[in-house]
């Protein structure tokens, strides 16, 4: 079903001109809204060579994989992610279907799994489930000190740390099966960084991590793959609005900067791109990462950032979750495993890792999603991999992961026949220099006025001759749904009815 197209709309009163940087789902969503208003000056200006940002599909083996997003979270009516791939058609019937709207899964799905330990053996999955029971329990109390005002703990790790330590005490059994136990836990803690986007939850803030709101369903994919939907908004654009391979150095703001031609007027904001190109403005929507933010703090505006602003970007946290895929050519797992976990048993959620990541990084690792069915993937397994261990794979070459990772297989099965992988894609976010990492968390000493700081829109306070000259969108300024497609969608759409809502009031002034 395609959207309305907006022709139906015209603004009164001149038509600003607005340029938005980065053609992610949060530019796209932002020009989508302005231009269903009206808005017909519109420009994205996107340094890489393609549109999409974090919602990147690619081939492998037999079928399409996502090197970013992965799953809407929670599809369900209040997705905003899941309500447009469904005006698009597509997804499919189970994931449009009222039953799976309506799972509760606490951000926390399950899968048929087998759990293999580093000696080689199958553990038994009761445990696994029991232990897996008791860490979503105490994750759930671990989002329900936002309103509190005494905090048990600075950060998630270290509350979740203190609850295992007092529960271990009245845990029957000899030392090994403690053990196994601790190291049980310590996987489901490894999986909890990938899901926050962070090296430890020991970074990540206790009394804000309510903040982020988990919304009903049960996470779904899209057969097309993810970008698909980037395919679709795209369609609802006029083909020449984004502009590819335009990298934006600098933001320069409350000037009164001449247009293009002689005769045009002046405006507050001109974008000088790192070829030199500049382009001038009413609005500028700044969708950048955080991470490439935090990089480019100090030069990416001028005047630069508010030092309050320069604050928060800083505080809030932005660390890395990377996947590994691997092709198979015949698997060694069973047909109905969806997810393979691996449980280091030297592990535990009260030991720190070792520093020298060469040796260790793989343990990092929680284990390998089975994508199904083989008919569509082939014999195809994913795996997560989060903070200072991903960070380093990326500089390894595929032949020394493929290595590192047969050997684990090997191990953790007890079948040293296995054969490597036939094909591998790793992703690489740290080091892509526009991204400079995967998703954003509410860090330690952070909250969730950080995030509204960050999208605060410039020139601050009310007065401004010319208001709303530089506004940010993005994930990471999305208060309650930082971190997902669905945030970033919506602080798109916030940032243009700022836009819109501004040209509403001085059209009536206008008239007045
Ligand atoms: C591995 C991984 C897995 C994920 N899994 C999920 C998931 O399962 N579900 C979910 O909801 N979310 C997931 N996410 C998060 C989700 O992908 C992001 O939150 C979302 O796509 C961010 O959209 P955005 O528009 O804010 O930013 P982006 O998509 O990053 O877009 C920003 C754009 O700005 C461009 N840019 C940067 N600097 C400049 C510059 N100087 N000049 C011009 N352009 C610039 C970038 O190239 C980019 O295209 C995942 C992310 C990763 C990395």
């Amino acid at each position: 079903m395609a959207l309305p197209s907006g022709n139906g709309n015209s603004i009164s009163g001149p038509d600003p001109e607005v340029l938005i940087v980065g053609s992610g789902i949060a530019g796209i969503g932002a020009a989508q809204r302005l231009y269903q208003h009206g808005f017909r000056n519109l420009r994205i200006l996107e340094a890489t060579e393609r549109s999409g940002g974090r919602i990147q599909t690619a081939h492998f083996a037999k079928g399409l994989v996502e090197i970013g997003a992965q799953w809407i979270h929670g599809p369900s009516k209040e997705n905003p992610v899941f309500q447009l791939s469904s005006q698009y058609d597509l997804l499919d019937e189970e994931a449009l279907s009222e039953e799976n709207q309506q799972v509760e899964v606490g951000g926390h799905p399950t899968f048929p799994f087998t759990s293999y330990s580093s000696s080689g053996k199958v553990v038994d999955p009761e445990l696994v489930e029991s232990m897996t029971n008791f860490y979503n329990t105490l994750f759930d109390q671990s989002r329900e000190f936002l309103q509190r005002d005494y905090d048990p703990a600075a950060s998630v790790g270290a509350y979740i740390k203190n609850e295992i330590a007092h529960y271990a005490q009245e845990w029957a059994g000899d030392e090994i099966s403690k053990k196994l136990k601790l190291a049980i836990l310590n996987t489901l803690m490894k999986l909890e960084c990938c899901i926050s986007g962070t090296h430890s939850m020991d970074l990540v803030g206790l009394s804000p991590f309510g903040e982020y709101k988990i919304l009903p369903g049960l996470d779904c994919v899209f057969p097309g793959g993810y970008e698909s939907l980037i395919e679709q908004m795209l369609k609802s654009l006029p083909k020449d609005i984004v502009l590819l391979n335009k990298p934006v150095k600098t933001i320069h703001w409350k000037g009164c900067f001449r247009g293009q031609t002689p005769q045009e007027r002046t405006f507050p904001v001109k974008v000088e791109c790192d070829n030199g190109e500049t382009f001038t403005a009413d609005h500028v929507i700044v969708t950048v990462p955080l991470g490439y933010l935090k990089e480019h703090c100090n030069t990416f505006l001028h005047p630069p950032l508010p030092s309050n602003k320069v604050q928060a970007i800083r505080k809030m946290g932005f660390g890395t979750n990377d996947k590994i895929i691997l092709e198979f050519e015949k698997p060694f797992w069973e047909p109905d495993c969806r997810l393979i976990k691996l449980i280091w048993e030297d592990e535990s959620p009260f030991v720190d890792a070792e520093p020298d990541l060469q040796k260790v990084w793989f343990k990092k690792l929680i284990g390998f999603i089975v994508l199904e069915p083989p008919q569509q993937y082939g014999h195809v397994l994913c795996s997560f991999l989060a903070g200072n261990e991903a960070e380093f794979m990326e500089t390894l070459t595929d032949a020394e992961i493929v290595t590192s990772l047969t050997e684990v297989f090997r191990r953790f099965t007890g079948n040293p026949k296995i054969p490597p992988p036939i094909n591998i894609l790793r992703t690489k976010w740290h080091s892509s220099m526009y991204t400079k990492g995967s998703y954003s968390y509410v860090a330690v000493g952070c909250s969730g006025d950080d995030i509204d700081t960050i999208a605060e829109p410039l020139p601050e306070g009310p007065t401004e001759s010319k208001p709303l000259q530089v506004l940010f969108a993005g994930e990471a300024t999305h208060r309650t749904f930082y971190s997902t497609t669905h945030g970033a969608l919506l602080s798109g759409r916030r940032e243009a009815e700022r836009l819109i809502c501004l040209q509403d009031v001085q059209c009536c002034k206008s008239n007045l």
